[in-house]
């Protein structure tokens, strides 16, 4: 699966539309200090759904929006789009091209779209579910992070094996059933009492 496209508009420092094509092989990005490189990086863990701000190295998610420059007026709304070429089926779906979008206005509102259908951030990460592809896995790995694998911080490289074995989609199906269980359990007790009540 490649990642063909990445489209930025009023997210960090991309005040005006951006546009990167990703061709085959390596795609580098160079520039001076403070120039947005990093900002990339952070476009594509927020359109994964990223929700800590911290690891956005921002310090609320307000922040993620073009604040304007002295000759340039704040934007309201801040859209990242990926494309991924999906030829080789390895994401669940028929579509061969595969477009996940995130917008965030000032209001405080986000909207999640999947080929330019609105959906919920829950339809994205289960899509990308044992891909390797989620904002907070080792497909986008920063310095601090390579340190903490060598580490083992937090059981990290366990973590990295079971995402890559496929087996992490099926730990998170686990914990929802076992939330609703116990969501079912405070039910049955609620209605035991009534009834007791009743009778
Ligand atoms: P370095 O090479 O030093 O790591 P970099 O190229 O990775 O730098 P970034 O950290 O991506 O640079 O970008 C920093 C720039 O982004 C700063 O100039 C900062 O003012 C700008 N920036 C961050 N958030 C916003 C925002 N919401 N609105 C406008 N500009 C922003």
């Amino acid at each position: 699966m490649q990642l063909s496209k990445l489209e930025i508009k009023g997210f960090k420092s991309f005040g005006d539309k951006v546009v990167i094509n990703f061709d085959e092989g390596i795609t580098g990005i160079v520039g001076p200090n403070g120039c947005g490189k990093s900002n990339i990086v952070d476009a594509i863990r927020w359109v994964l759904g990223e929700q800590k701000t911290k690891a956005l190295r921002s310090e609320k998610m307000e922040n993620i929006i073009f604040n304007g420059t002295k000759t340039r007026k704040a934007l309201q709304m801040a859209e990242v789009s990926l494309t991924f070429n999906n030829n080789r089926k390895l994401l669940p779906t028929e579509y061969s091209q595969v477009t996940i979008t995130r917008k965030y206005y000032r209001s405080g509102e986000s909207e999640y779209l999947l080929n330019n259908v609105t959906c919920r951030l829950k339809d994205i990460t289960n899509l990308f579910l044992d891909t390797g592809i989620v904002s907070d896995s080792y497909a986008i790995i920063e310095l601090k992070m390579v340190d903490d694998i060598l580490n083992d911080k937090d059981n990290s490289r366990r973590g990295l094996f079971e995402e890559a074995a496929g087996i992490s989609k099926f730990k998170v199906r686990k914990k929802e059933t076992l939330r609703k269980l116990e969501e079912t359990d405070t039910d049955l007790a609620r209605v035991e009492d009534l009834l007791h009540e009743i009778s």
